[in-house]
Protein backbone atom coordinates (compact mmCIF):
# COMPACT_ATOMS: atom_id res chain seq x y z
CA UNK A 1 0.00 0.00 0.00
CA UNK A 2 1.18 3.92 -0.99
CA UNK A 3 0.73 6.89 0.80
CA UNK A 4 -1.74 7.03 -2.31
CA UNK A 5 -3.91 4.89 -0.76
CA UNK A 6 -4.89 6.45 2.80
CA UNK A 7 -8.20 5.69 3.48
CA UNK A 8 -10.84 7.04 5.36
CA UNK A 9 -12.90 4.28 7.15
CA UNK A 10 -11.51 4.69 10.68
CA UNK A 11 -9.67 6.75 12.32
CA UNK A 12 -8.01 4.20 14.00
CA UNK A 13 -6.02 3.30 10.32
CA UNK A 14 -3.68 5.68 11.24
CA UNK A 15 0.21 5.08 12.90
CA UNK A 16 1.70 6.45 15.59
CA UNK A 17 2.42 10.35 15.29
CA UNK A 18 6.15 11.44 16.15
CA UNK A 19 5.41 13.05 19.52
CA UNK A 20 4.29 9.70 20.72
CA UNK A 21 6.54 7.79 18.71
CA UNK A 22 9.60 9.51 20.04
CA UNK A 23 8.73 9.35 23.87
CA UNK A 24 8.32 5.88 23.16
CA UNK A 25 11.81 5.52 21.48
CA UNK A 26 13.38 7.49 24.45
CA UNK A 27 11.46 5.33 27.17
CA UNK A 28 13.02 2.06 25.44
CA UNK A 29 16.59 3.95 26.05
CA UNK A 30 17.67 1.48 29.09
CA UNK A 31 15.77 -0.43 31.62
CA UNK A 32 12.37 0.99 34.13
CA UNK A 33 10.92 -0.62 37.03
CA UNK A 34 7.69 -2.29 35.78
CA UNK A 35 3.75 -2.37 36.79
CA UNK A 36 3.80 1.62 36.69
CA UNK A 37 6.29 1.88 39.01
CA UNK A 38 8.45 4.15 36.57
CA UNK A 39 9.28 7.78 35.82
CA UNK A 40 7.76 7.98 32.73
CA UNK A 41 3.87 6.55 34.36
CA UNK A 42 4.49 9.27 37.12
CA UNK A 43 5.43 12.06 34.32
CA UNK A 44 2.40 10.64 32.55
CA UNK A 45 -0.16 11.34 35.08
CA UNK A 46 0.94 14.48 36.33
CA UNK A 47 0.74 15.88 32.92
CA UNK A 48 -2.91 15.04 32.86
CA UNK A 49 -3.31 16.54 36.60
CA UNK A 50 -1.79 19.76 34.54
CA UNK A 51 -3.97 19.38 31.54
CA UNK A 52 -6.96 18.96 33.55
CA UNK A 53 -6.03 21.07 36.81
CA UNK A 54 -7.08 18.84 39.43
CA UNK A 55 -5.56 15.92 41.24
CA UNK A 56 -7.07 13.78 39.39
CA UNK A 57 -6.17 9.71 39.76
CA UNK A 58 -4.73 8.01 36.71
CA UNK A 59 -4.76 4.74 34.85
CA UNK A 60 -3.40 3.16 31.62
CA UNK A 61 -4.88 0.49 30.00
CA UNK A 62 -4.86 -1.01 25.90
CA UNK A 63 -8.08 0.10 24.55
CA UNK A 64 -11.27 1.70 24.99
CA UNK A 65 -13.81 -0.91 25.47
CA UNK A 66 -11.15 -2.11 28.70
CA UNK A 67 -11.28 1.44 29.70
CA UNK A 68 -14.87 1.97 29.69
CA UNK A 69 -16.13 -1.54 31.18
CA UNK A 70 -13.78 -1.10 33.96
CA UNK A 71 -14.68 2.68 35.10
CA UNK A 72 -18.44 1.66 34.28
CA UNK A 73 -17.50 -1.41 36.84
CA UNK A 74 -16.08 0.65 39.21
CA UNK A 75 -19.08 2.41 39.74
CA UNK A 76 -21.61 -0.42 39.49
CA UNK A 77 -22.77 -3.20 41.71
CA UNK A 78 -23.58 -6.21 39.62
CA UNK A 79 -27.73 -4.80 40.54
CA UNK A 80 -27.14 -1.47 39.12
CA UNK A 81 -27.81 0.19 35.39
CA UNK A 82 -26.01 2.65 33.29
CA UNK A 83 -28.16 4.57 31.36
CA UNK A 84 -26.52 5.43 27.51
CA UNK A 85 -27.59 6.29 23.99
CA UNK A 86 -29.02 3.59 21.84
CA UNK A 87 -26.06 4.74 19.39
CA UNK A 88 -23.09 4.58 22.11
CA UNK A 89 -20.31 2.13 21.64
CA UNK A 90 -20.41 0.67 25.30
CA UNK A 91 -24.02 -0.73 24.00
CA UNK A 92 -23.19 -1.21 20.37
CA UNK A 93 -19.14 -2.52 20.22
CA UNK A 94 -18.13 -3.93 23.39
CA UNK A 95 -19.00 -7.54 22.83
CA UNK A 96 -20.83 -7.05 26.53
CA UNK A 97 -18.25 -5.89 27.81
CA UNK A 98 -19.52 -3.62 30.58
CA UNK A 99 -22.09 -6.43 31.60
CA UNK A 100 -19.38 -8.75 31.78
CA UNK A 101 -16.64 -6.66 34.07
CA UNK A 102 -19.43 -5.46 36.05
CA UNK A 103 -20.77 -9.04 36.70
CA UNK A 104 -24.27 -7.84 35.15
CA UNK A 105 -24.87 -4.23 35.31
CA UNK A 106 -27.22 -4.13 32.73
CA UNK A 107 -27.19 -0.70 30.42
CA UNK A 108 -30.44 0.96 29.88
CA UNK A 109 -30.63 2.14 26.12
CA UNK A 110 -32.41 5.39 25.96
CA UNK A 111 -33.34 6.71 21.96
CA UNK A 112 -31.73 8.96 20.39
CA UNK A 113 -31.50 10.61 16.74
CA UNK A 114 -28.01 11.54 16.96
CA UNK A 115 -26.29 9.82 19.49
CA UNK A 116 -26.64 12.22 22.22
CA UNK A 117 -28.54 11.81 25.68
CA UNK A 118 -30.99 14.61 27.04
CA UNK A 119 -31.30 15.26 30.81
CA UNK A 120 -35.47 14.45 29.87
CA UNK A 121 -34.48 11.30 28.41
CA UNK A 122 -32.59 10.61 31.26
CA UNK A 123 -35.17 11.41 33.72
CA UNK A 124 -37.67 9.08 31.93
CA UNK A 125 -35.24 6.05 32.11
CA UNK A 126 -33.78 6.36 35.00
CA UNK A 127 -37.43 7.11 37.02
CA UNK A 128 -39.43 4.89 34.96
CA UNK A 129 -39.29 1.93 37.99
CA UNK A 130 -38.39 2.23 41.38
CA UNK A 131 -39.64 -1.20 42.57
CA UNK A 132 -37.06 -3.90 43.58
CA UNK A 133 -37.70 -5.83 40.62
CA UNK A 134 -35.65 -3.37 38.22
CA UNK A 135 -32.03 -2.68 37.90
CA UNK A 136 -31.53 0.02 40.12
CA UNK A 137 -29.93 3.22 37.72
CA UNK A 138 -26.40 4.24 39.20
CA UNK A 139 -24.68 5.44 36.07
CA UNK A 140 -25.45 7.72 32.94
CA UNK A 141 -22.26 7.22 30.19
CA UNK A 142 -21.97 9.79 27.52
CA UNK A 143 -19.77 9.80 24.38
CA UNK A 144 -17.85 13.06 23.95
CA UNK A 145 -17.94 13.54 20.93
CA UNK A 146 -20.83 10.96 20.41
CA UNK A 147 -20.15 7.92 17.67
CA UNK A 148 -22.14 10.10 14.88
CA UNK A 149 -19.52 13.03 15.85
CA UNK A 150 -21.45 15.21 17.62
CA UNK A 151 -20.17 17.63 20.38
CA UNK A 152 -22.03 18.19 23.58
CA UNK A 153 -21.61 22.17 24.66
CA UNK A 154 -20.64 22.59 28.02
CA UNK A 155 -23.92 23.96 29.09
CA UNK A 156 -25.49 20.50 27.86
CA UNK A 157 -23.05 18.41 29.81
CA UNK A 158 -23.90 20.94 32.83
CA UNK A 159 -27.42 20.07 32.46
CA UNK A 160 -26.76 16.31 32.12
CA UNK A 161 -24.92 16.49 35.10
CA UNK A 162 -27.50 18.33 37.01
CA UNK A 163 -30.28 15.92 36.77
CA UNK A 164 -27.25 13.14 37.72
CA UNK A 165 -27.14 14.67 41.18
CA UNK A 166 -30.40 14.98 41.37
CA UNK A 167 -31.35 11.33 41.16
CA UNK A 168 -28.00 10.29 42.48
CA UNK A 169 -26.35 8.82 39.55
CA UNK A 170 -22.28 8.97 38.24
CA UNK A 171 -21.58 10.72 35.16
CA UNK A 172 -19.05 8.93 32.95
CA UNK A 173 -17.91 10.06 29.95
CA UNK A 174 -16.46 8.11 26.98
CA UNK A 175 -13.77 10.24 25.61
CA UNK A 176 -12.37 8.09 22.85
CA UNK A 177 -12.13 11.05 20.82
CA UNK A 178 -11.73 13.43 23.85
CA UNK A 179 -9.26 15.71 21.89
CA UNK A 180 -11.41 16.36 19.48
CA UNK A 181 -14.04 17.46 21.28
CA UNK A 182 -11.63 19.84 23.12
CA UNK A 183 -10.07 21.21 20.14
CA UNK A 184 -14.21 21.98 18.39
CA UNK A 185 -15.29 23.87 21.75
CA UNK A 186 -11.65 25.94 22.15
CA UNK A 187 -12.58 25.23 25.94
CA UNK A 188 -9.95 24.05 28.48
CA UNK A 189 -10.23 19.97 29.19
CA UNK A 190 -11.75 20.75 32.83
CA UNK A 191 -14.02 22.47 31.99
CA UNK A 192 -16.12 19.79 29.76
CA UNK A 193 -15.33 17.33 32.72
CA UNK A 194 -15.17 17.91 36.06
CA UNK A 195 -16.52 21.46 36.22
CA UNK A 196 -19.08 20.55 34.76
CA UNK A 197 -19.85 17.59 37.13
CA UNK A 198 -18.10 14.59 35.57
CA UNK A 199 -17.08 11.86 37.61
CA UNK A 200 -14.97 9.76 35.25
CA UNK A 201 -13.25 10.43 31.73
CA UNK A 202 -11.97 7.27 29.69
CA UNK A 203 -9.27 9.81 27.50
CA UNK A 204 -8.34 8.05 24.05
CA UNK A 205 -4.84 7.88 23.17
CA UNK A 206 -5.37 5.62 20.34
CA UNK A 207 -7.46 7.66 17.62
CA UNK A 208 -5.41 10.74 18.94
CA UNK A 209 -2.47 9.65 17.67
CA UNK A 210 -0.84 6.56 19.95
CA UNK A 211 -0.22 3.09 19.08
CA UNK A 212 -2.40 1.98 21.65
CA UNK A 213 -3.62 3.14 25.02
CA UNK A 214 -6.56 4.55 27.31
CA UNK A 215 -6.16 6.58 30.35
CA UNK A 216 -8.80 6.67 32.94
CA UNK A 217 -9.58 9.75 34.94
CA UNK A 218 -11.02 9.99 37.75
CA UNK A 219 -11.95 13.02 38.86
CA UNK A 220 -13.91 11.94 41.69
CA UNK A 221 -10.64 10.25 43.38
CA UNK A 222 -12.62 7.94 46.21
CA UNK A 223 -14.05 6.41 42.88
CA UNK A 224 -10.66 4.82 42.13
CA UNK A 225 -10.31 2.74 45.19
CA UNK A 226 -8.78 -0.41 44.29
CA UNK A 227 -9.17 0.19 40.52
CA UNK A 228 -5.29 -1.51 40.13
CA UNK A 229 -6.34 -4.64 41.13
CA UNK A 230 -9.47 -4.40 38.92
CA UNK A 231 -6.85 -3.65 35.82
CA UNK A 232 -4.66 -6.37 36.84
CA UNK A 233 -7.92 -9.07 36.89
CA UNK A 234 -8.81 -7.93 33.85
CA UNK A 235 -5.28 -8.81 31.98
CA UNK A 236 -5.08 -4.78 31.62
CA UNK A 237 -1.98 -3.91 33.72
CA UNK A 238 0.73 -3.59 31.56
CA UNK A 239 3.89 -5.11 33.18
CA UNK A 240 6.23 -2.92 30.44
CA UNK A 241 4.03 0.02 31.69
CA UNK A 242 6.25 2.89 30.46
CA UNK A 243 5.06 2.32 26.47
CA UNK A 244 1.82 2.90 27.78
CA UNK A 245 2.05 5.97 29.60
CA UNK A 246 5.35 7.66 27.57
CA UNK A 247 3.67 8.36 24.68
CA UNK A 248 0.73 10.19 26.46
CA UNK A 249 3.93 12.39 27.94
CA UNK A 250 4.87 12.87 24.62
CA UNK A 251 1.45 13.84 23.27
CA UNK A 252 0.48 15.78 26.39
CA UNK A 253 4.20 17.77 27.31
CA UNK A 254 4.40 18.83 23.07
CA UNK A 255 0.55 20.08 22.49
CA UNK A 256 0.49 17.56 19.97
CA UNK A 257 -2.96 15.60 21.41
CA UNK A 258 -4.69 19.21 20.37
CA UNK A 259 -2.72 19.61 17.38
CA UNK A 260 -3.31 16.29 16.31
CA UNK A 261 -7.35 16.93 16.73
CA UNK A 262 -7.43 20.08 15.52
CA UNK A 263 -5.84 18.97 12.10
CA UNK A 264 -8.10 15.35 12.15
CA UNK A 265 -11.46 18.14 12.98
CA UNK A 266 -10.19 20.25 9.78
CA UNK A 267 -10.04 17.53 7.59
CA UNK A 268 -13.95 16.30 8.37
CA UNK A 269 -14.53 20.18 7.94
CA UNK A 270 -12.54 20.14 4.61
CA UNK A 271 -14.89 17.37 3.04
CA UNK A 272 -17.88 18.40 4.34
CA UNK A 273 -17.67 22.00 2.64
CA UNK A 274 -15.64 20.19 -0.91
CA UNK A 275 -19.01 18.16 -0.89
CA UNK A 276 -21.71 20.64 0.10
CA UNK A 277 -23.24 21.29 -3.19
CA UNK A 278 -22.83 17.73 -4.51
CA UNK A 279 -26.45 16.73 -5.61
CA UNK A 280 -28.43 13.77 -4.12
CA UNK A 281 -25.31 13.46 -1.46
CA UNK A 282 -25.61 15.02 1.90
CA UNK A 283 -25.21 14.98 5.45
CA UNK A 284 -26.69 12.89 7.60
CA UNK A 285 -25.31 14.85 10.70
CA UNK A 286 -23.55 18.34 11.38
CA UNK A 287 -19.59 17.99 10.98
CA UNK A 288 -18.69 19.12 14.20
CA UNK A 289 -15.29 16.98 15.13
CA UNK A 290 -13.58 14.34 13.29
CA UNK A 291 -16.37 12.40 11.33
CA UNK A 292 -18.51 13.12 7.78
CA UNK A 293 -21.59 10.88 7.47
CA UNK A 294 -23.27 11.10 4.48
CA UNK A 295 -26.54 9.90 2.65
CA UNK A 296 -26.06 9.13 -1.26
CA UNK A 297 -28.22 7.01 -3.35
CA UNK A 298 -27.24 3.44 -3.06
CA UNK A 299 -25.27 3.45 -6.66
CA UNK A 300 -23.54 6.11 -5.58
CA UNK A 301 -21.88 4.62 -2.83
CA UNK A 302 -21.41 1.26 -4.62
CA UNK A 303 -19.87 3.12 -7.28
CA UNK A 304 -17.51 4.98 -4.88
CA UNK A 305 -16.89 1.19 -3.58
CA UNK A 306 -15.81 0.45 -6.90
CA UNK A 307 -13.41 3.07 -7.11
CA UNK A 308 -11.47 1.48 -4.23
CA UNK A 309 -12.73 3.82 -1.26
CA UNK A 310 -13.51 2.44 2.00
CA UNK A 311 -15.92 2.88 4.71
CA UNK A 312 -18.53 1.52 7.16
CA UNK A 313 -22.19 2.50 6.90
CA UNK A 314 -23.45 0.53 10.27
CA UNK A 315 -24.84 4.19 11.34
CA UNK A 316 -28.39 4.74 9.99
CA UNK A 317 -27.02 3.19 6.53
CA UNK A 318 -24.99 6.24 5.86
CA UNK A 319 -21.61 6.33 5.08
CA UNK A 320 -19.09 6.96 7.53
CA UNK A 321 -15.94 8.90 6.94
CA UNK A 322 -13.35 9.07 9.86
CA UNK A 323 -10.01 11.56 10.03
CA UNK A 324 -6.79 11.02 12.35
CA UNK A 325 -4.05 13.72 13.46
CA UNK A 326 -2.19 11.80 9.58
CA UNK A 327 -5.01 12.74 6.57
CA UNK A 328 -3.14 14.20 3.93
CA UNK A 329 -5.88 17.01 2.40
CA UNK A 330 -4.86 16.13 -1.24
CA UNK A 331 -6.66 12.51 -0.12
CA UNK A 332 -8.99 14.64 1.31
CA UNK A 333 -10.09 16.48 -2.00
CA UNK A 334 -9.48 12.90 -3.84
CA UNK A 335 -12.18 11.60 -1.77
CA UNK A 336 -14.30 14.55 -2.26
CA UNK A 337 -13.62 14.57 -6.23
CA UNK A 338 -14.25 10.96 -6.12
CA UNK A 339 -17.68 11.67 -4.37
CA UNK A 340 -18.94 14.51 -6.74
CA UNK A 341 -18.05 11.97 -9.79
CA UNK A 342 -19.85 8.70 -8.83
CA UNK A 343 -22.69 11.26 -7.89
CA UNK A 344 -22.55 12.93 -11.66
CA UNK A 345 -22.87 9.44 -13.52
CA UNK A 346 -26.04 8.53 -11.30
CA UNK A 347 -29.30 10.45 -12.38
CA UNK A 348 -30.97 11.63 -9.32
CA UNK A 349 -34.84 11.48 -8.81
CA UNK A 350 -36.52 15.06 -8.98
C1 LIG B 1 -12.94 3.59 19.27
C2 LIG B 1 -13.93 3.82 20.37
C3 LIG B 1 -13.75 3.23 21.63
C4 LIG B 1 -12.61 2.27 21.93
O1 LIG B 1 -12.64 1.11 21.19
P1 LIG B 1 -11.52 -0.02 21.33
O2 LIG B 1 -11.53 -0.68 20.01
O3 LIG B 1 -11.95 -0.90 22.43
O4 LIG B 1 -10.23 0.67 21.66
C5 LIG B 1 -14.64 3.57 22.64
N1 LIG B 1 -15.66 4.41 22.42
C6 LIG B 1 -15.87 4.99 21.22
C7 LIG B 1 -16.99 5.95 21.05
C8 LIG B 1 -15.02 4.69 20.16
O5 LIG B 1 -15.23 5.26 18.96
Amino acid sequence: MTTDDQQFASDNYAGICPEALAAMTAANAGSATAYGDDGWTERAADAFRRLFDSPCEVFFVFNGTAANSLALASLCQSYHSVICSASAHVETDECGAPEFFSNGSKLLVAPSADGKLTPAAIRSLATSRSDIHFPKPRVVTITQPTETGQVYTIEEIRAIAAVCRDLGLKLHMDGARFAQACATLECAPADITWRAGVDVLCFGGTKNGMAVGEAIVFFDTALAQDFDYRCKQAGQLASKMRFLSAPWVGLLESGAWLDNARHANACAERLATRIADVPGVDLMFPVQANAVFLTAPAPVLDTLRARGWRFYTFIGGGARFMFAWDAQPERVDALAAAIAEAAATIPIAA
